[in-house]
């Protein structure tokens, strides 16, 4: 195959009355304004770059961007006037909430929460009648093996464990407490198996005590889906509750939201349509949204 010719006209040089063609439609402070000015202009309002940050049109025709619409008073946020919104809905929804471990003493609701951990109520409480029939006292406890408690725990889950946290708390009730399970937060502390939540549980719900918040797994989802943490640790989110509602709701907010976790605000897809806290939520993963 032949070679292709090459051209041998010279190439066009721009005229100027080809040049203003180039810049024709564009303004006069843009044509005139170096490349370099250009692109940064056009990076400063280009939708392309940053698709999420909102653009209005000018009336000289250039786009601006501006500040995504945040949400304000009621809608987001830990003012004070939302919470009280928050707080009275969720009181007027589940009036009656409380704790559904079953239990007779302060000493069985800590050995309930405790087989609590990684197993739901109801399931606790078809463990429970049993072993306390078995074991009535703590001195009971004490006195039995961890392996006689695994025995009537195993379908709780993490048996081993918790039978030994049982055994371990009964031993230092008995020895250390006379056999009466402290009232303090430090007290019950030092038992096996108590950290902060199953110690807020006995001190709410067996001495009506408000020492801090009970932080569970819904306490902690619906807190962030909420807005009124950042944190996923458990401990930060149970300070930050601390800090935002006022102490007197502190017991009852925990079940509240335990209850509205269970039957809403699931952890996958929550009923958003039929939330009482709908128009107050701007969670990301909402499956509805008036607002
Ligand atoms: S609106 Fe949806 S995500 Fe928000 S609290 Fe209600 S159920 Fe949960």
């Amino acid at each position: 195959m032949p070679a292709a010719k090459k051209s041998t006209k010279p190439a066009k040089k721009a005229t100027p009355k080809t040049a203003g063609k180039r810049t024709r439609g564009k303004t006069s402070a843009k044509a005139s304004a170096g490349p370099a000015a250009q692109r940064a202009a056009k990076k400063a309002v280009s939708p392309k770059r940053n698709p999420q940050k909102p653009v209005r049109q000018l009336k000289n025709g250039s786009r601006q961007a501006v500040a995504p619409k945040q949400a304000t008073g009621n809608g987001a946020g830990t003012a004070p006037k939302r919470i009280a919104a928050l707080l009275d809905r969720l009181q007027k929804a589940y009036p009656n909430a409380e704790c559904a471990l079953w239990h007779r003493t302060p000493w069985e609701l800590l050995v309930a929460t405790i087989l609590s951990a990684q197993c739901t109520d109801a399931r606790v409480n078809m463990v429970t009648p049993k072993l306390f029939e078995a074991f009535p006292t703590p001195k009971a406890f004490a006195d039995a093996t961890p392996a006689a408690i695994e025995e009537h725990v195993k379908s709780t889950g993490f048996y081993r464990n918790k039978a030994k946290s049982i055994h371990g708390a009964a031993k230092r009730v008995v020895e250390v407490y006379g056999g009466k399970l402290p009232e303090t937060m430090d007290e019950l502390l030092t038992l096996p198996g108590a950290a902060r939540k199953t110690a807020n549980v006995v001190l709410g719900v067996a001495f009506k005590k408000a020492e801090g918040v009970v932080v569970d797994t819904h306490v902690l989802r619906i807190s962030q889906r909420l807005g009124l943490t950042e944190s996923s640790d458990p401990k930060k989110v149970e300070q930050d509750l601390m800090r935002i509602l006022p102490r007197d709701r502190w017991i009852q907010f925990s079940h509240e939201i335990i209850q509205h976790g269970r039957q809403v605000c699931v952890a996958r897809k929550p009923k958003c349509e039929s939330c009482t806290l709908e128009n107050l939520c701007h969670a990301k993963d909402k499956t509805w949204s008036s607002v």
